[in-house]
């Protein structure tokens, strides 16, 4: 497979409060853990800066003006937008630059430039609903992504599966009414932000919610993923897949209490990639979005990306 990743040094400077999980050092663990040798036929680019435009994509524009009113002008100045949401000076910026490359990596898969992309930016934007910046999120890259995916290139059935421990809210309220987007989601229940459970389907049955309980491990994940994930996923037919690839499930993150290892993002990535091979032209977009544990998250997210490599 070729394999393409979207990076920017931009990513480094969405600052939040000291002791904030959703901190710098998450992009720097990644990187380090991306430029192992294992890694060095990873197409590196440079994620480019979406328009603001582009976030009319999946949100209304009272949303995008509430946000950028809040972003802080002075350097070294925080400001709290909601209970978790933090923004300082070069958030905007680091925000549109994790739409740009949520983008870019759709053009790149639809245009044969790559068969697979995996953007590395944060922060992360699944919580992001319609109208709501929330959970360390401000615009939802999935969201705006799929959008984008159908409006340049004409696509019709777009899946969004998303194995963040957290479940993918704003997605699932952004596409609640919406036949065209399947959206799947593993998630830790009870946990934040409290949606998610099995009877919440959408209007069209296209939201599949597939919650585990607290400290279940490995087998639950594989199960609840061959047992409801993959089978919407068979019976859809995407012409593309994004994957909201948070990896807070693992073992070590402090922010839940599953117990995932590393080769459990390489084996759901397998499955993916099968079914992207079926019906999508191996079409597979993937976006980080959690992650907390700077081991854990270095672990898992490297063994996401190898198996992306070699489909
Ligand atoms: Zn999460």
């Amino acid at each position: 497979m070729s394999t393409r990743l979207y990076e920017h040094p931009i990513f480094l400077e969405h600052v939040t409060p000291e002791g904030h999980p959703e901190r710098p050092d998450r992009m720097r663990a990644i990187n380090v853990a991306l430029g192992h040798p294992n890694f060095e036929r990873l197409d590196r680019k440079e994620a480019p800066q979406a328009n603001e435009d582009a976030v009319l994509l999946a949100h209304p524009e009272e949303h995008l003006i509430a946000v950028m009113r809040q972003i802080p002008e002075e350097e070294g100045e925080i400001n709290q937008l909601e209970a978790d949401t933090y923004a300082s000076s070069k958030s905007l910026q680091a925000v549109l630059t994790g739409v740009g490359g949520a983008m870019a990596a759709v053009d790149d898969v639809f245009t044969g430039k790559a068969d697979n992309v995996f953007v590395a930016a944060r922060p992360p934007g699944h919580h992001a609903e319609k109208s709501k910046a929330m959970g360390f999120c401000f615009f939802n890259n999935a969201a705006i992504a799929a959008r984008h995916a159908q409006k340049r290139y004409g696509a019709e059935r777009v899946a969004i599966v998303d194995w963040d421990v957290h479940h993918g809210n704003g997605t699932q309220d952004i596409f609640w009414d919406d036949p065209s987007v399947l959206f799947c989601s593993t998630h830790q229940m009870p946990l934040y932000p409290g949606s998610g459970a099995k009877d919440e389907t959408g209007k069209h049955g296209t939201i599949v919610n597939a919650p585990l309980s607290p400290n279940v491990g490995s087998d639950h994940f594989r199960e609840a993923f061959k047992s409801r994930v993959l089978p919407a996923l068979n019976d859809f037919r995407p012409d593309l897949i994004i994957i909201s690839a948070g990896f807070d499930a693992h073992h070590r993150d402090p922010l839940a209490q599953i117990n995932l290892v590393g080769e459990d993002f390489d084996w759901a990535t397998g499955r993916l990639l099968e079914i992207a091979d079926k019906s999508a032209s191996n079409r597979v977009v993937s976006l980080l979005e959690g992650g907390y544990d700077l081991e854990g998250l270095a672990e898992s997210a490297g063994l996401h990306v190898l198996r992306l490599m070699k489909g």
